[in-house]
């Protein structure tokens, strides 16, 4: 829609202006750094920052209905830069001009109702946010839209050049850098870091197709993630791993088209993540809370974060209810299906702390929740969501099962909605279905194959075995006829098939 059809109270509002005010808060000792340097942790005492607004008072002068229009009308611009998680450009980054911005079409996921059937088995109402439906098919393409943007401005600035942008991963986060890396080719080439054989098939053809370079190591993600810290100390490198806090706030964008698809009701809404390293947890917490103190939602809604047995340091920590006597412990990983949340020692481990404690401390009461599940119940809650029209990961039925147990320890109750978060699409992680479905799930997981979920394909072939059609021998018109008719008849018997009159 062209500028002059939007009402007038908005209009001055709609195409975004760039201003200053963003910096980068240390969580250790509270030091603040300027937003145009490359950093990732505090040069002082080493801890993770996050991204601060010195002007975050200026968007109330905004009435919270006000910006529920204006979000709601840009909808309707064709400008691509606001396409994506820039909507939201005065809280995502409002010192990116929309020229910096690098938009490939992330963002603005569908929410999905579970059917009846579902929701009925689950007991309660839910919605599944797929943000798998992103470019590179996980909601990893939300903070790398913004750290690649960020980068982007500062090359466009000449601030920086000839960019090498790093990361480790537990194959997502390197999917989505190397895709907006290679889009930006040559001024940014990206390198990632993989465990050998901890990420699937389809998660390593992803950064192989977009050319960048691609580093096998042994161990597990959190080894990765040590020797990528160890290059960021010693070289000139661009860090594209969730330690960059740009990363963090391009993936609260998530939480703000949840509230504008829920038009901006959040009362008794629950809102279920699995946790990793935990950056998804602390933008989605975050996201809510300015939205919150912007009054666009006069309430915030409940937070579910979720662990397998297997991997699940930040359950560990919040178990002491005790706040002064929580101690933080990394844990040794099992092998997990929720293989890209299988992290012992989160980075973002102290923005939950911070963050969290915000959070509640807003809602004048415990609105975030850390709960724990077993493999199978990840696996058997991720099948049965696919087999009712759903295309969750497994870290998506990691999700269901959080929620279902959330329900049983009463954290949830019968009248709330739920929206769970396919993290990634169903086909990145279709090795696990396989290995179930096949009943070849190495024993160290502790999942057993239900033989009800079990669904294989059936070869049929013909009563003589060798008149079959291949590419290098057709069939005689007879014989194929003959094939046919053969086939057509032993699949009407497996689906007990009526004939027709
Ligand atoms: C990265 C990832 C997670 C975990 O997110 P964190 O931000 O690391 O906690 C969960 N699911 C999928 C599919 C992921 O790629
Ligand atoms: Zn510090």
């Amino acid at each position: 829609m062209k500028l002059d059809f939007f009402p007038e109270d908005i209009r001055p509002h709609i195409i975004p202006e760039t201003r200053e005010g963003l910096y980068y808060k240390c969580l250790g000792c509270s030091a603040e750094y300027p937003i145009e340097k490359l950093l990732y942790v505090c040069p002082e005492c080493n801890q993770v920052l996050l991204i601060q607004d010195r002007n975050a008072a200026s968007l109330q002068k905004i009435p919270g209905a006000v910006w529920q229009k204006i979000f709601d009308f840009r909808k309707m611009l064709k400008i691509p830069a606001l396409k994506g998680i820039y909507r939201y450009h005065e809280f995502i980054g409002p010192c990116i001009p929309l020229e910096s911005i690098v938009y490939l079409g992330e963002g603005h996921t569908p929410i999905v109702e579970a059917n009846q059937t579902l929701q009925k088995k689950v007991g309660l109402s839910f919605f599944y946010k797929n943000d798998g439906q992103n470019p590179s098919a996980s909601f990893k393409d939300r903070g790398m839209a913004s750290a690649v943007s960020s980068i982007k401005y500062l090359i466009d600035q000449k601030l920086v050049s000839d960019v090498i942008a790093i990361c480790a991963s537990t194959g997502d986060t390197s999917a989505a850098a190397s895709l907006y890396a290679s889009y930006l080719d040559p001024l940014i080439k990206s390198a990632v870091l993989l465990p050998h054989k901890k990420v699937t098939s389809q998660q390593l053809s992803q950064p192989l197709g977009s050319g960048a370079h691609v580093f096998e190591i042994p161990g597990v993600f959190d080894d990765c993630m040590k020797i990528v810290e160890h290059l960021s100390t010693q070289y000139s490198v661009v860090l594209l791993n969730s330690k960059n806090a740009w990363r963090i706030l391009g993936q609260e964008s998530y939480s703000y088209e949840i509230a504008q698809d829920f038009e901006w009701d959040m009362k008794d809404k629950v809102v279920v993540v699995p946790i990793g390293n935990a950056g998804n947890i602390s933008a989605v917490m975050n996201g809510f809370i300015k939205f919150y103190e912007a009054n666009i939602i006069d309430c915030l809604p409940k937070i579910i974060g979720v662990q397998s047995e297997h991997a699940d340091p930040v359950f560990q920590y919040y178990l002491e209810p005790d706040e002064t006597k929580r101690k933080f412990v990394p844990v040794d990983t099992k092998p997990s299906v929720a293989q890209a949340a299988m992290i012992g020692n989160p980075v973002s481990m102290p923005r939950v702390v911070h963050i969290a404690k915000k959070y509640n401390s807003l809602a004048g009461r415990q609105q975030v929740f850390f709960v724990q599940v077993t493999e199978q119940s990840i696996m058997d809650w991720q099948l049965l969501a696919n087999k009712n029209g759903h295309i969750t990961c497994t870290q998506g039925g990691e999700c269901l099962a959080g929620l279902v147990k959330a329900l049983d320890k009463k954290i949830v109750n019968k009248k709330d909605t739920a929206i769970l978060d396919a993290t990634a699409h169903a086909i990145k992680f279709s090795e696990f279905q396989d290995l179930y479905f096949n009943s070849k799930i190495p024993k160290d997981y502790h999942i057993d194959s239900d033989p009800d979920k079990i669904n294989l394909p059936s070869l049929i072939l013909p009563d003589n075995p060798n008149m079959v059609p291949s590419q290098k021998k057709r069939l005689g018109e007879k014989d194929f006829q003959n094939f046919v008719k053969d086939i057509s008849e032993k699949i009407a018997e497996r689906l007990s098939l009526k004939v027709s009159l």
